[in-house]
């Protein structure tokens, strides 16, 4: 990937193809405060695109998949991060999910009451809940789940309460979506997220009053900024950290994927739906959709009585 120096001798990726996704680390040299970019357009139209989401449902799905990249990117993952909100609001559940080759999806499921709410007032769709993150190593580790309070129905502003009473790691994050009417209703997310991470670089005695630095100019960070037609991360940083002496270190391109298979659709229904399948005859077939990617599979009563 081509580069040029920026910053006085730091060195940043110069991306060619401007539409792809990506989360793009960065670091503040004079001190301990660490930080991620995520810029998921194609990511979040694409998730979209598959179920037929109100526009207020939309929006927090869209949040989550930017909360759960800028989150999950900062782990040493071997295979998934999930972030799994549950309330008791019109929307019910909302799972977000990023694996280690960058692919992402997410859904949610939601109450026909939530059509009548605004894209403006999406957060009043969450109820009092849970929100869970979960990191999954892969086959024969057990998954480690954490699990906070849902902050006022925010989900940044939950990691924030996780990362700083559970992991005491000072964390400030800004996600923003917006929808371009002109010319195809496509939506535009994009976040940015900064943590103070005790113990790396930053000079003695100051690393607190860095991240308090960084996050009072995290604030000030307009959602129009985040969801610009021509958005410019690197400008974007320049602008916002220039005085911190920002750099940035290479992407992790993110785009929409789903790991559904016939298998792991017949399992999950075997889990979920035993009476269901008990009441059917060997040869009827049914129907069942993949919740995140809406891919439709086909199975018989007697596939899904098989163990
Ligand atoms: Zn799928």
């Amino acid at each position: 990937m081509p580069r040029k120096p920026f910053l006085s001798g730091v060195w940043v990726v110069v991306l060619t193809e401007q539409s792809k996704d990506f989360v793009r680390p960065f670091l503040l040299r004079r001190s301990g405060v660490r930080g991620r970019v995520a810029h998921l357009n194609e990511t979040v139209n694409d998730v979209l695109s598959r179920q037929d989401y109100p526009e207020a449902v939309a929006r927090l799905v869209g949040e989550a998949l930017l909360v759960c990249a800028l989150v999950a990117s900062g782990f040493k993952l071997r295979h998934r991060f999930s972030l799994q909100i549950k309330t008791d609001g019109e929307v019910r559940l909302i799972m977000a999910e990023y694996t280690t080759d960058g692919t992402m999806r997410a859904y949610a499921s939601f109450d026909d009451a939530a059509r009548l709410i605004p894209m403006e007032q999406a957060h009043n769709l969450l109820g009092r809940g849970t929100m869970a993150m979960i990191i999954d190593h892969g086959p024969g580790t057990e998954p480690y789940q954490g699990i906070v309070p849902l902050s006022g129905g925010d989900i940044a502003e939950s990691v924030q309460e996780y990362f700083g009473q559970s992991d005491q790691i000072p964390t400030s994050i800004r996600v923003a979506m917006a929808q371009q009417i002109e010319p195809d209703n496509s939506y535009m997310a994009s976040g940015i997220l900064v943590q103070h991470l005790p113990g790396e670089g930053g000079h003695d005695g100051h690393d607190e009053d860095d991240f308090v630095a960084a996050d009072a100019i995290m604030h000030t960070i307009h959602d129009s900024e985040l969801c610009d037609v021509g958005f410019d991360a690197n400008g974007l940083l320049y602008k916002l950290f220039h005085e911190h002496e920002v750099a940035v270190l290479d992407d992790a391109p993110v785009c929409f994927g789903c790991s559904c298979s016939h298998q792991r659709i017949a399992d999950a229904i075997r889990l979920y739906d035993k009476e269901g399948i008990a009441e059917l005859e060997d040869a009827q077939m049914i129907d069942a959709s993949c919740q995140f990617c809406g891919h439709v599979y086909e199975f018989s009563g007697g596939e899904l009585k098989a163990e």
